[in-house]
């Protein structure tokens, strides 16, 4: 990878990108131009509206204007995962990408998501062996989430999802992945669910963008018995982190995911280990 002295443009400066539809609010541009200026990587990381829909031909443009990687934002991260050319082992069982590498003109697909929810986890409750898990959404990112609960010994992980089938799907495919218990809803009992649960998680959209008031479950069901981890992050902390914590709870919102996901997602592309101090310092 060429170094540039003061960052310049110039007809080698490589792309790197980030496809997702909305994109605007993302906050990953920041994160990685301040990492590439920092550590001199002749490279620019821009923000891509792309619809589902033109996803596909998103993908083949940057294999034919060999652009250096990207990052996969909602809603994409399954439908990505079928257009790459390889999936590394953690994305094949997860079904869902949130990064790609290219390699010689070459798509490979990687999950960074998986090991950045880890740490999140980890930060706020390392032993979740005997916890009851409520993950809110079926999506890509519920899908690593589940990997990762899976993979930390979750005794039971209950996926709550609008469209109950494709929780169910998650569960199905859950049964592969390790010994937790899945199990399927549909949000006709999450309030139930929630107020049982020890470790909430919301991997669902509700509370980004334009629903930033917008809590996935009423949150006077909070107590101080629970643990909150939002995927979601925003310029202020969510409604459902800011009410979890007023009622005694532990809680943080996707910002340590997105930055540990970030760090492992810039190594990829750099082949260096990431600037992670900067990379903070830029949010
Ligand atoms: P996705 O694949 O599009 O999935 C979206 C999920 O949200 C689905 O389960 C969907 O339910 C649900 N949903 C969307 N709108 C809803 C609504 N109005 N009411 C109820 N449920 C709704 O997106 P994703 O990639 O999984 O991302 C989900 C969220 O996690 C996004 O906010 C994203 O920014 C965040 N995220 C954050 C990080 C981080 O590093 N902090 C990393 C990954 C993702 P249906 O199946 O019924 O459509």
């Amino acid at each position: 990878m060429d170094s540039v002295v003061g960052n310049e443009i110039s007809a080698k400066t490589r792309l790197l990108a980030i496809l997702g539809h909305p994109v605007e609010h993302s906050l990953s541009p920041r994160i990685h131009n301040a990492a590439l200026r920092a550590q001199g990587v002749d490279a620019v990381y821009l923000a891509f509206d792309v619809t589902p829909g033109e996803l596909p031909q998103a993908i083949q443009g940057m294999r034919a204007m060999r652009v250096m990687g990207a990052n996969i934002t909602v809603p994409h991260k399954q439908q990505a995962a079928k257009l790459v050319d390889t999936l590394d082992p953690v994305a094949s069982k997860v079904g869902a990408i949130n990064t790609i590498v290219s390699e010689d003109g070459r798509l490979a697909g990687y999950n960074t998501d998986v090991m950045g929810f880890k740490a999140a986890l980890a930060s706020v409750r390392p032993d979740i062996r005997d916890a009851r898990c409520l993950v809110i959404g079926a999506g890509g990112a519920a899908r690593a989430v589940v990997a990762a609960l899976s993979q930390q010994g979750a005794k039971t992980i209950i996926v709550a999802n609008r469209t109950e089938s494709r929780a169910l799907q998650l569960c199905e495919d859950a049964a592969q992945w390790g010994n937790s218990e899945c199990v399927a809803h549909s949000f006709n009992d999450l309030t139930a669910l929630a107020r049982d649960a020890d470790i909430l998680v919301n991997a669902s959209s509700i509370g980004m963008a334009e629903t930033i008031k917008e809590s996935p479950i009423p949150v006077d069901i909070l107590t101080g018995h629970h643990v909150v981890v939002d995927l979601v992050y925003g310029p202020r902390p969510t409604t459902l982190v800011t009410e979890a914590v007023s009622r005694g709870a532990v809680a943080i919102d996707g910002l340590e995911m997105l930055l540990s996901q970030a760090a492992e997602s810039y190594r990829l592309w750099t082949g260096k280990p990431a600037p992670t101090q900067i990379m903070r310092a830029s949010i």
